[in-house]
C-alpha cells in the first residue's frame, strides 16, 4: 500500500506558540523532535498493519525543512523543500500526483477565525481572512482532502488540535481523529507528553489503514476557491495571477476542472500575494 502522509506542525504533539514555529525560535529545535516523533508513531501504526507500506512523508509546515530526516522512520521518504510554484506547486502534498492508495493529514489546526482555535489560520496567516470550498469556509485539512480526491486518494485520518475534530466532522464523519492536545486558546493547551500521544497516534494510524470504513472520499469534481484577504492590495496583486477571478475589492477566486488544477492557480495567487517575498518561500 502507498501511503502519503501530509505532515503539518501547530498540531504537532506540545506545539502551543509561534516561537516553536520558525528556526529562529528558541523553542524551534525541539519541536522538531516532537514532530518527528509523531510522524514516526504514524509510520510505525502503518507499518504494523502493512510491513511493506510505501510511505511519502510531505514536510508541509514553513519553510518545509521541520522533520528531522536523520531520526525520520528508515522506511519513509521526505518531501522537503520551500513551497513557492516553481517547485511544490501542491504546497503541502507534493509528491501525491506520483501516486497513493491512502492520504493521512497529521499535526494540523483549525482555519482562520476559529474561535478560541489554537495556532489557527488557513496557509497564510497574514493573508487569508477566510478560505471558501465551494461556496462553504473550510480549512487546510478539507482543501487537502479535495486534492487528494482529484487524485482518487481517501483521506483516512487526521491529527491535531482538539478543536479540529468538530471542523473536520462538519465535513468528513468518518476519517480516524487523533487529539494531540487539549486547546485553551490561541496560544495555550493541556498537552499530553510525547510517550502518550505516540501511542495514540501509533494505534489511530494502526486502524486507519486496517478499516477501510474510516476512509473518506472526497469527489473529483470542478472546485473553487475563494479567499478574502485582510488587505486590498494583496487581492490587487493575486489578480494579476493569470486564471484567477476577482470576485470584491478583497476577494478573488480560482476555479479549475479538478481540485488539483484550482489549487496550484490558488496556491500561485497566493504567492504573488503576499506583502512582501516571505523568507519561507525562498
Ligand atoms: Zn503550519
Amino acid at each position: 500500500m502507498k501511503v502519503f502522509i501530509a505532515v503539518d506542525m501547530e498540531g504537532a504533539t506540545g506545539v502551543v506558540h509561534n516561537d516553536q514555529l520558525m528556526p529562529e525560535g528558541r523553542g524551534y529545535a525541539a519541536a522538531q523532535r516532537l514532530l518527528t516523533g509523531d510522524v514516526n508513531a504514524v509510520i510505525n501504526g502503518i507499518l504494523s498493519i502493512d510491513p511493506t507500506a510505501d510511505i511519502v512523508v510531505g514536510d508541509g509546515h514553513g519553510i518545509m525543512r521541520n522533520i528531522l530526516l536523520d531520526q525520520l522512520h528508515p522506511s519513509a521518504r521526505l518531501v522537503v523543500g520551500s513551497a513557492k510554484p516553481s517547485n511544490k506547486p501542491l504546497c503541502q502534498l507534493e509528491g501525491v500526483q506520483f501516486g497513493a492508495d491512502v492520504g493521512m493529514c497529521i499535526g494540523y489546526h483549525t482555519m482562520a477565525g476559529t474561535p478560541g482555535g489554537l495556532l489557527a489560520h488557513t496557509y497564510v496567516g497574514s493573508l487569508i481572512r477566510e478560505l471558501r470550498l465551494n461556496g462553504r469556509p473550510a480549512g487546510e485539512v478539507e482543501v487537502n482532502a479535495a486534492v487528494f480526491g482529484s487524485y482518487g486518494v481517501p483521506l483516512a485520518m487526521v491529527s491535531g488540535n482538539s478543536e479540529l475534530e468538530q471542523e473536520i466532522r462538519s465535513w468528513n464523519p468518518s476519517s480516524v481523529f487523533v487529539s494531540t492536545k487539549q486547546t485553551l486558546g490561541p496560544t495555550a493547551a493541556i498537552c499530553m507528553t510525547p510517550s502518550a500521544t505516540q501511542a495514540l497516534l501509533e494505534k489511530g494510524a494502526a486502524k486507519a489503514i486496517q478499516d477501510q470504513s474510516t476512509w473518506h472520499r472526497s469527489p473529483n469534481r470542478v472546485t473553487r476557491i475563494e479567499v478574502d484577504t485582510y488587505r486590498r492590495e494583496q487581492c490587487q496583486r493575486a489578480v494579476l495571477c493569470e486564471g484567477i477571478e476577482q470576485v470584491g475589492e478583497m476577494t478573488f477566486a480560482a476555479e479549475a476542472p479538478t481540485a488539483a488544477d484550482a489549487f496550484r492557480l490558488f496556491w500561485r495567487a497566493c504567492t504573488m500575494a503576499m506583502d512582501e517575498q516571505a523568507v519561507w518561500l525562498s
